[in-house]
């Protein structure tokens, strides 16, 4: 099942349990604005390359529409559409003032220049700058972008509109991106676990975890889980996969991974076959790389009996039913890794205010944050009498249909 179709199935299953109005119901799933554009640029050896990029707005009912950018060859119209849908329901849930959106452009990053990349980057600026803006709609990274991709955006958006760091988050803390910004999908993923065990009356320190991506949100959240006391006993990225049943050293993996940018090869564990991550004997399965790997294809041989989504849409509603059906407890993408759209609000209420928060400030709100909504889509859960999944789309939903009925329709 692709992306959109997995997630127009979810929001129906919890439109459903809410009992909206079925007109309400179709204005809250057609989104509200789909950009698509064309993005030649010259390679660094003379000829044309053109790319096409997308940004698609789906709802603005609670503020401005908010989600990253992702450089991947993968990306297409139904695949923004679907991860821009997941952006309504993520700060919905968070509770934070936005709604919801997604870009991307069809490139593989790993095959342009720096320079290729910083062209790309500023043609699809000039090409969508109108349509964004700190009250309209504020980008981010996702997949395949980072900071650097962000200063880029905003220096291209600043020519036509003046200076304007809030226009998009998980910018360089030199252009006043947030401290504490880069680790916080990880920290979030972290903090949704320890509310999850919590209700088993189990805490992170000794559980076996494998880890499915080694990027960005995967090796901050290993970091984080293993300074908790947790075994991180496999993990893979694109390069391989290794494991150790005894627990990997992840401050030399860290290491290993900055000099040879990836895991293969990494001494203190032994090489496994990378489809075999999802399937390894642990406790906790954080898949924190793209979306759809857990299918009906392998649902029925994942032993862990957590799944912390921390990637998004990991799960097909397929595997969901599986899993269910087996006893796994699954923690929901739109919750579980709302941790970086929650420090892009905190730092977008920075550069606001103009006013830089330690990093202490920003950890600890973020738990707070973290905490709460898990205990909103619990209350939800048993409100509905649905598992997590249910419970957070069901939390997301009705947000955005109680805004949406208050602001009103009136011409
Ligand atoms: N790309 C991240 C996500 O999928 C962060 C989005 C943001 O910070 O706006 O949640």
């Amino acid at each position: 099942m692709n992306a959109l179709a997995a997630t127009n199935r979810n929001f129906k299953l919890a439109a459903r349990l809410l009992g909206l109005d079925a007109k309400l119901e179709k204005s809250l799933l057609i989104p509200f604005r789909e950009i698509k554009v064309e993005c030649t640029i010259p390679k660094d050896n003379g000829s044309l390359a053109s790319f096409i990029g997308f940004r698609v707005q789906h709802d603005n009912a609670r503020g401005p529409m908010k989600g990253g950018i992702r450089y991947h060859p993968e990306v297409d119209l139904d695949e923004v559409n679907a991860l821009a849908q997941l952006m309504t329901w993520k700060t919905a849930i968070a509770n934070i003032p936005y709604g919801g959106a997604k870009g991307g452009i069809g490139c593989n990053p790993g095959e342009l220049s720096i320079s290729e990349l910083e062209r790309l980057t500023r043609v699809f600026t000039q090409k969508i700058h109108d349509l964004i803006g700190i009250h309209t709609d504020v980008p981010a990274p996702d997949m395949g972008t980072n900071a650097q991709t962000m200063a880029w955006i905003l220096d291209e958006y600043s020519k036509f509109h003046g200076y304007s760091p809030a226009v998009v988050t998980g910018k360089p803390i030199d252009l006043g991106g947030s401290l504490g910004r880069e680790a916080a999908t990880g920290r979030g993923v972290l903090f949704a676990t320890e509310a999850l065990l919590k209700e088993y009356g189990m805490d992170i320190s000794g559980q076996r975890f494998a880890i499915q991506g080694y990027g960005n949100v995967g090796s901050w959240a290993a970091q984080l889980i293993h300074e908790k006391g947790g075994k991180i006993i496999a993990v893979s990225d694109i390069t391989g996969a290794i494991k150790n049943g005894k627990g990997i050293d992840i401050p030399s993996l860290l290491k290993h991974v900055k000099e040879n940018h990836g895991v293969q090869g990494f001494t203190n564990a032994d090489p496994i076959d990378p489809n075999s991550i999802l399937v390894e004997d642990c406790d906790i399965l954080i898949p924190a790389a793209l979306g759809g790997v857990i299918n009906r294809e392998n649902a029925n041989e994942i032993k862990a009996k957590f799944i912390i989504e921390a990637a998004n849409h990991p799960t097909d509603p397929e595997a969901d039913e599986i899993l269910s059906k087996k006893g796994a407890v699954i923690l929901p993408d739109i919750y579980a890794n709302s941790g970086g759209v929650t420090v892009s609000y905190f730092e977008w209420v920075q550069n606001i205010q103009g006013f830089m928060w330690n990093e202490e400030k920003v950890n600890n709100e973020l738990r707070t944050y973290m905490t709460r909504s898990f205990k909103d889509v619990k209350e939800m859960c048993k409100t509905h009498n649905c598992d997590l999944r249910m419970g957070a789309f069901t939390l997301g939903l009705n947000r955005v249909a109680r805004a949406t009925l208050l602001r009103g329709w009136e011409a």
